[in-house]
C-alpha cells in the first residue's frame, strides 16, 4: 500500500476518535463494524465502508465487527451471506470470531421494545400504512397524533405480544415510539419501530411474524456489540437523534456515537444494491460476478487486485459532501498494482500470418526474454521464433497513412525481444481482398535487437511463433454505461447500458509459457493491457482471459481530442 504508518490517513472520522481517546469518552476502546444487509453481493461502495472500517480498528488497535444485519426477511439469502463473506476476507480483512447476524438479537430487540412500552414510550398503533403517511404531516407542517397514542401501557404490552403471537393480519398493527408529531425532524415524529410481515426468514424460519425496522435493530446492534463508533452513510443523518433516543430511553451500559460520511459514487457504473440487482436479474450481465460489475466479485473476476482497491479507497478518502469518482482513478490504481507485479508476455489478439521467406523451414530459435523490465527478480522465460509467426492484424497497414510507425509493404519495424523484419508481399484473398498474410525477410544481424550499421526503426511489435502458440478466448471490457452518471437517470438509467461493454475475441494465440496459466493468473500482453485468467470458464483444455485494464486511460485520451 501507498499508506505508510508513519503518516496514518487523516480525516473527519479519524478527527472525531481522536478527540474521543483524549476525553476518554469510550475507555479508550476503539470498536467498529461492517454491517451489511445480506440482500445483494458488496459492491465498490462497501469496500470503501469496508476499508474505513477495518483500517480504524487496526489503526487504533481496536476491533471491527462483521455483522450481518438481517432484520428484513426478504430478498435476505446464504447465498448472499456467503459471498460477503468471501469478498471482506478476500479484501484482506480479519474480523476472528467476531461474525455476527442481527437476526440473533430478535429476542433481545423484542425486551428492548417491551421495554420502550413500559416506560410509556412506545405504543401500538392501528392506523394503515397511508393514514400514518397522511398523519406525519409535511416539512413546513406539523404532524397529528394517533388515535391509539395514548392507550395504557398494560394495552399495549398485551397488543405487542399479540402481535409477535400472529393474531393479527400483516399490516394492520404496528409498534411506533412516542416522540413527538411536531419535531421539525420528520424521523422523529412517532417512527415505526416494528411490524408484522409473515416471510419466512433464512435464518429464523417462521419463527417470527413481526420484525423490527432498522432505526430500532441498528442502534441496539450496535449497542449489544459495544461498538463505539458507528460509522454509517450521509442519508442516515437525520436518523442519528432516533439512534440517541432509543439508546436513552432503554437499559443499556454503551451509547456508541454515530458517525456519518458521505457514500462512493463511481462514474460510469452504477452502485447501488436494488439496481444491480434489476441487472443481473433482467440479464443485461451474465451474474453478479461479471467482470463488468462494480461488485467485489465481479472485480475479482475481472482480475483487480485486493490491493488495488485498498489503495483506492485510501486515495478518495472520506468527506461529508457527496461527489462522483471518476472511475478513472480505480483503473489507475489498479495500473499501478499490477505495474509492478505482473509478469510481462506475448499474446496475439488478432492474428495476421506473417512467413519469413529468409528463415529456415526447419530453424526454431529459443529467446530468453525477461518476465519484468525491472524486476530481475521474476526471472525469464524462452520464446520460440521459427519462421511463421503472428502478429497484431493492427499494427499492419496496407496504406498507411504518414504517422503510422509499424509495418507497412517495404516497411522494417523490429520484433519485440528479437529481429528486423521488412514486409516484402501481401497476400490477399483473391475474393474478399482480405489480406491474409504478409510475406517478409529477416535481418540475421539484429538479433540483438539494433543493426550494426546503425539503422534505425519506427516500432517494434510483439508477435508470437504460430506453431509453438496457444489458443485462446480473450475477452475485452470497457464501461458498463455510455454516460458518466448514470444513476442520474433513475428508473431509466438502464437505456444507457454500453452496447459494446464486453467484445469477445476468440481466435487470439498466446506464448507458450501461458500453457499452465491458471485461473487468476494475471499477466501484461506487451502493448496490450493487463489481463487475467477467467475463474469460472477457463479450463486446461481452453484459456479464457479477462482484459483487466488497458495500458493507459484510452478514455482520457479520447476525450482529449474531442475537446481539440
Ligand atoms: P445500497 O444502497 O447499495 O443498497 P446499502 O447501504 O443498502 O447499499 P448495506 O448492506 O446496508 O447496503 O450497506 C452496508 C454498509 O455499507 C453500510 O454501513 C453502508 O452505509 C455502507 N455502504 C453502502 N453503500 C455504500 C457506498 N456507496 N459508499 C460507502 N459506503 C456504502
Ligand atoms: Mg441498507
Amino acid at each position: 500500500m501507498t499508506q505508510t504508518n508513519s503518516s496514518p490517513p487523516s480525516d473527519f472520522i479519524r478527527e472525531i476518535i481522536e478527540e474521543h481517546l483524549r476525553t476518554d469518552r469510550f475507555k479508550r476502546r476503539v470498536a467498529t463494524r461492517f454491517p451489511p444487509e445480506p440482500n445483494g453481493y458488496l459492491h465498490i461502495g462497501h469496500a470503501k465502508s469496508v476499508c474505513l472500517n477495518f483500517g480504524i480498528a487496526a489503526q487504533y488497535r481496536g476491533t471491527c465487527n462483521l455483522r450481518m444485519d438481517d432484520t428484513d426477511p426478504s430478498g435476505e439469502s446464504l447465498e448472499y451471506v456467503e459471498s460477503i463473506i468471501h469478498d471482506v476476507r478476500w479484501l484482506g480483512f480479519d474480523w476472528e470470531d467476531r461474525l455476527f447476524y442481527a437476526s440473533d438479537y430478535f429476542e433481545p430487540l423484542y425486551q428492548f421494545a417491551a421495554q420502550l412500552i413500559k416506560v410509556g414510550k412506545a405504543y401500538v398503533c392501528r392506523l394503515s400504512a397511508d393514514e400514518i403517511r397522511d398523519y406525519r404531516g409535511t416539512l413546513t407542517e406539523s404532524g397529528k397524533e394517533s388515535p391509539y397514542r395514548n392507550r395504557p401501557v398494560e394495552e399495549n404490552l398485551d397488543l405487542f405480544s399479540r402481535m409477535r403471537m400472529g393474531e393479527f393480519e400483516d399490516g394492520t398493527h404496528v409498534l411506533r415510539a412516542k416522540i413527538d408529531m411536531a419535531s421539525p425532524n420528520i424521523t422523529m415524529r412517532d417512527p415505526i419501530l416494528y411490524r408484522i410481515k409473515r416471510a419466512p426468514h433464512y435464518r429464523t424460519g417462521m419463527k417470527w411474524c413481526i420484525y423490527p425496522m432498522y432505526d430500532f435493530a441498528h442502534c441496539l446492534s450496535d449497542s449489544l456489540e459495544k461498538i463505539t463508533h458507528s460509522i454509517c452513510t450521509l442519508e442516515f443523518e437525520n436518523n442519528r437523534p432516533l439512534y440517541d433516543w432509543i439508546l436513552d430511553q432503554v437499559d443499556v451500559d454503551c451509547h456508541p456515537q454515530q458517525i456519518e460520511f458521505a457514500r462512493l459514487n463511481l462514474s460510469y457504473t452504477i452502485i447501488s444494491k436494488r439496481r444491480l440487482i434489476e441487472l443481473v436479474e433482467k440479464g443485461y450481465v451474465m451474474g453478479w460476478d461479471d467482470p463488468r460489475m462494480p461488485t467485489i466479485a465481479g472485480m475479482r473476476r475481472r482480475g483487480y487486485t485486493p490491493e488495488a482497491i485498498r489503495n483506492f479507497c485510501a486515495k478518495i478518502g472520506v468527506a461529508k459532501n457527496d461527489n462522483l469518482v471518476d472511475i478513472s482513478l480505480l483503473e489507475h490504481s489498479v495500473r499501478e498494482d499490477l505495474n509492478e507485479r505482473a509478469p510481462r508476455v506475448m499474446g496475439v489478439l488478432q492474428p495476421l500470418r506473417v512467413v519469413i521467406d529468409n528463415y529456415p523451414e526447419w530453424q526454431v530459435e529459443e529467446f530468453d526474454c525477461p518476465y519484468h523490465p525491472k524486476n530481475p527478480n521474476m526471472g525469464s522465460r524462452k520464446v520460440p521464433f521459427s519462421r511463421v509467426l503472428y502478429i497484431e492484424q493492427e499494427d499492419f497497414m496496407e496504406n498507411p497513412p504518414k504517422k503510422f510507425y509499424r509495418l507497412a509493404p517495404g516497411k522494417e519495424v523490429r520484433l519485440r525481444y528479437g529481429y528486423f523484419i521488412k514486409c516484402v508481399r501481401v497476400v490477399k484473398d483473391p475474393k474478399t481482398d482480405e489480406v491474409v498474410e504478409l510475406r517478409c525477410t529477416y535481418d540475421p544481424e539484429t538479433r540483438s535487437g539494433f543493426a550494426p550499421d546503425g539503422r534505425k526503426v519506427d516500432s517494434t511489435i510483439h508477435w508470437i511463433s504460430a506453431e509453438h502458440s496457444v489458443p485462446a478466448e480473450v475477452r475485452l471490457y470497457d464501461r458498463l454505461f455510455q454516460i458518466a452518471d448514470p444513476a442520474s437517470k433513475g428508473d431509466d438509467f438502464m437505456k444507457y447500458l454500453n452496447p459494446k461493454s464486453l467484445e469477445k475475441l476468440t481466435s487470439c494465440r498466446v506464448e507458450p509459457s501461458l500453457k499452465e496459466a491458471a485461473p487468476g493468473n494475471r499477466v501484461q500482453f506487451e502493448r496490450l493491457g493487463y489481463f487475467c485468467v477467467d475463474l469460472k470458464e477457463a479450463s486446461p483444455k481452453k484459456l479464457v482471459f479477462n482484459r483487466i485494464v488497458t495500458l493507459r486511460d484510452s478514455w482520457a485520451k479520447l476525450s482529449e481530442k474531442e475537446k481539440k
